[in-house]
């Protein structure tokens, strides 16, 4: 069920899965503008239930950024009216990933249903490129495109409602140990999160997670900035890539002890490739912050990462 969040501004928050993204709309005098188009089955679904909330056409959509939960539903919206929008850089993101993501995108059960989905799925890029701040103003709703840096990717795209201080993020802040950071540019992101921050958002709705008050964009950088500096304590010792899997455990703990930024945790022990999880994370600063690769050519996580190559961790770019 979609919750109206204010006036003619609406949410629906994925079911669970973390496959799905959560989608927003904002309705304007004379058209509807969706906030990230979600897969081709998140599209077919969400598209009834946006219409019955509005009976006004749905003319724009935005991809936040490239990744397919956000933006395998781009062709199904264009066949529905509506034009598919993302930052000026998105068009390098897809290039650089697509289609071979959605052509080896790790099974999702059932695999029957998922294998027709892929197979009617058509990678569309946005067509309506966007110079930040883009804005929608009609007098009665404004809502301000931002890109305010690389963060999640290369091309990330916030929505801004200033009358609302509302503000939709797609994966820049998420609401929980969901961060994926295979393209991100980690040390950028925690600058990004700051300018979100001091935005004053009363309402994050993120892209993955539950809605949650303004603070979740600190909260969450407080989480970055512990994982660069627990990376950064060891470095600084001469330590590489073998001490900051040897630490994980005690970053763990540490981050746990934390209840500020605890809710951000990826569980050590959570059956996913590690290229997801806290040493993946951790990975990618490590990268960033020294130029070397994190992942040894024969461990686990770079043979995983082989298996969904392409997925990219900014860990594993140096092994390119
Ligand atoms: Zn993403």
């Amino acid at each position: 069920m979609p919750i109206e969040i204010a006036p003619g501004v609406f949410t629906l928050i994925e079911p669970g899965g973390h496959i799905w993204c959560n989608v927003a709309w904002v309705v304007f005098r004379d058209h509807t503008l969706v906030l990230d188009a979600g897969s081709l089955s998140e599209g077919q679904t969400y598209l009834p239930i946006i219409q019955a909330t509005a009976d006004k056409p749905i003319r724009f959509v935005l991809n936040t950024h490239h990744h397919g939960d956000h933006s395998y539903g781009n062709e199904f919206w264009t066949n529905h009216g509506a034009t598919v929008m993302g930052n000026a850089r998105i068009v390098g993101e897809f290039e650089r990933d697509e289609p071979w993501r959605l052509n080896h995108f790790p099974v999702i059960e059932p695999a029957a249903l998922w294998k027709a989905e892929v197979a009617a799925t058509h990678i569309q890029p946005p067509r309506l490129l966007l110079s930040s701040p883009t804005v929608f103003d009609d007098g009665t709703q404004r809502v301000e495109l931002l890109h305010l840096g690389a963060a999640h990717t290369a091309a990330d795209t916030l929505a801004w409602l200033p009358k609302q201080r509302i503000l939709v993020t797609g994966d820049v802040v998420v609401n929980g140990p969901y961060n994926v950071m295979w393209d991100a540019h980690v040390l950028s992101w925690i600058d990004v999160l700051a300018k979100a921050e001091a935005l004053g958002a009363r309402l994050i709705v993120p892209g993955h997670g539950a809605p949650g008050p303004g603070s979740i964009v600190g909260d969450q950088r407080a989480y970055f900035v512990a994982l660069r500096d627990a990376v950064k304590a060891i470095v600084v010792r001469g330590g590489g890539a073998r001490e900051v899997r040897a630490s994980l455990g005690s970053i763990e703990e540490s981050l746990l002890a934390d209840p500020r930024i605890q809710h951000w945790v990826v569980p050590v022990k959570f059956p996913i490739p590690e290229l997801l999880t806290l040493s993946g994370q951790l990975g990618c600063f490590y990268t960033e912050l020294t130029g070397k690769a994190y992942a040894a050519a024969d461990s686990l996580e770079y043979s995983q990462a082989r298996a969904l190559a392409g997925l990219c961790c900014g860990a594993l770019k140096v092994l390119a």
